[in-house]
């Protein structure tokens, strides 16, 4: 297969489903070189608006920081938008959108999906990774103090941007997370499953291993 055939086969227009500390974001940034598709973070993209303290930022930061969801109509707003972009006409990563049902019907009607992928992960798990997870502040990377250290204290390995920890990810954000994601997003997968688009992937065991698998039941070509 020529690296162009390779190109095409692979775009594909994905949703990422998990609890929070599944991977998602890790994952996602690892699968894109693979397929050539951008990696579109609802979390990324309130976070730089936070950092960045537009209208928008200043508008949704008390609400991030607490674990729970923004409105389903700024959101569902935000993601219309950037889906309406160039990059994305041929496949994307939708990493944390959708999060509720609202928010999958509307998707349906403006960008339908190929699959998604549901990364399933136990509570203690998430409770575990959640603990000591560092994010860099400049390009959303994710490390963790036992499961993925930096290769410098403080830093990230692929931008050089300061870590810290999340404001949700706070022991009292992350129980808040957990509940709206059972209560809210968690309906997702069965509404998937009904339309036949769900493929689940094991988020238990190290990243390498879990992207392995998501590209071996998708039929990705690594
Ligand atoms: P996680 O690490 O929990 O997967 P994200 O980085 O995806 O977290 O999102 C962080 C926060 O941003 C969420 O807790 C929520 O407040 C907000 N958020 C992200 N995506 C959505 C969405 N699709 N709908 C509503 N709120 C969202
Ligand atoms: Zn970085």
């Amino acid at each position: 297969m020529s690296g162009w055939d390779k190109w095409y086969t692979n775009a594909m227009k994905l949703i990422f489903l998990g609890p929070p500390g599944a991977g998602k974001g890790t994952l996602a940034a690892k699968a894109v070189d693979s397929l050539k598709v951008p990696h579109i973070s609802t979390g990324n993209i309130f976070r730089a608006a936070i950092t960045a303290q537009s209208v928008l930022g200043r508008r949704v930061k008390a609400i991030i920081d607490s674990g729970k969801l923004v409105d389903d109509e700024t959101t569902i707003a935000l993601v219309r938008d950037r889906l309406a972009r160039d990059d994305a006409q041929r496949g994307y990563i939708l990493d944390g959108f959708p999060r509720t049902i609202a928010q999958a019907e509307a998707l349906a009607g403006f960008s339908p999906v190929d699959r998604v992928v549901n990364f399933d992960l136990s509570d203690a798990a998430v409770l575990e990774r959640l603990g000591g997870r560092r994010t860099c502040r400049n390009c959303g990377a994710n490390f963790h103090v036992l499961f993925g250290r930096p290769k410098q204290e403080g830093i990230c390995d692929s931008c050089g941007g300061e870590l810290y920890i999340r404001n949700d990810d706070r022991e009292e954000a992350v129980a808040k997370r957990l509940e709206v994601y059972r209560e809210q997003t968690a309906p997702l997968i069965g509404y998937y499953r009904e339309k036949g688009l769900l493929v689940d992937v094991d988020a238990g065991p190290a990243s390498d291993t879990v992207l392995g698998n998501f590209r071996k039941s998708l039929g990705i070509a690594g």
